[in-house]
């Protein structure tokens, strides 16, 4: 039946889960829970119910998805979550029920960028020379790498601080994205910095340091993304939503 009301399970934790959320929920044809891995605690909640936790790897996820009779996973999850995805992807399959996933574009370097690529954290860690003063914004799961090089000075950037121990030689800035290109710019400039490492995450939110190491001509390490499962997918919320309109007609 073209109007029957559906349940769409939202993997969340970016700024696309939120606004396709929020979009679902206001058009008022479908039901919404958007899900949270629970990392951190200061998340801006959307409309529509929430789920915070983890649901056991892919046959949690499974459990989960017939006891909520879910009709369809929308996977808005960042482009580093990898274990979330496969686990959506399998899940979904198995318990029959379409998974669509909304991959944001990466990053793509311009004129006046001097980035180098790597494959991951630990060759992005060998990758960073002796000595340097290093802006890091890598997230907190994945900072005890760089920690743990007591020969460069690490200047990391998260949303709330990590379970370790901050080391002599780094100091911690918490803080949210969006960030802008002002503040990127006195950061650098403030503290030093004539590095930038960086995942591959791609939007608006955190652009706006690659425009300002540019200004800097500072070096980028960019960290390239990890393999997502081949589910259908779309590059923005408005064409998943095309394909969510499209899956209930
Ligand atoms: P992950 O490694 O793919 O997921 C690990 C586990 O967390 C999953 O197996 C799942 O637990 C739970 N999980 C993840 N996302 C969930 C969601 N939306 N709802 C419910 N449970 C969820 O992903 P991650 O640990 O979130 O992050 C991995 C990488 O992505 C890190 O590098 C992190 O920095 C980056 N990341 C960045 C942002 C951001 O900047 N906005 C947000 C998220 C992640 P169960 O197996 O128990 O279900």
């Amino acid at each position: 039946m073209p109007d029957e009301r559906k349940r769409i399970l939202i993997l969340g934790g970016t700024v696309e889960a939120r606004n396709l959320a929020n979009t679902l929920v206001s058009r008022g044809r479908h039901d919404v829970i958007t899900s949270f891995a629970g990392a951190t605690t200061t998340r801006k909640a959307p409309k529509g119910e929430v789920h915070v936790g983890g649901f056991g790897g892919t046959e949690g996820l499974r459990t989960f998805i017939e006891r909520e009779r879910i009709d369809l996973v929308a996977d808005t999850t960042h482009p580093f979550a990898a274990r979330i995805s496969a686990n959506a992807a399998a899940a979904s399959h198995a318990a029959g029920i379409a998974c669509f996933r909304l991959d944001r574009p990466p990053w793509e370097p311009q004129p006046g960028d001097d980035w180098c690529f790597v494959a991951d954290i630990d060759a992005c860690v060998e990758a960073i020379p002796a000595g340097a003063n290093v802006f890091v914004t890598v997230g907190r799961q994945e900072i005890g790498a760089f920690f743990a090089r007591d020969d460069i000075r690490v200047v990391a950037r998260m949303i709330e601080p990590p379970a370790l121990e901050v080391p002599a030689h780094a100091e911690l800035v918490l803080a949210r994205p969006p960030f802008s290109l002002d503040e990127e710019r006195a950061l650098i400039d403030d503290k030093k910095i004539d590095l930038l490492v960086s995942k591959n995450s791609g939007g608006e939110s955190t652009r706006t340091k690659l425009t300002a190491a540019r200004e800097f001509s500072l070096p980028v390490i960019m960290i390239e993304r990890p393999a997502k499962p081949a589910t259908v997918a779309a590059s923005c919320v408005e064409d998943i939503i095309t394909l969510i309109d499209r899956h209930f007609a």
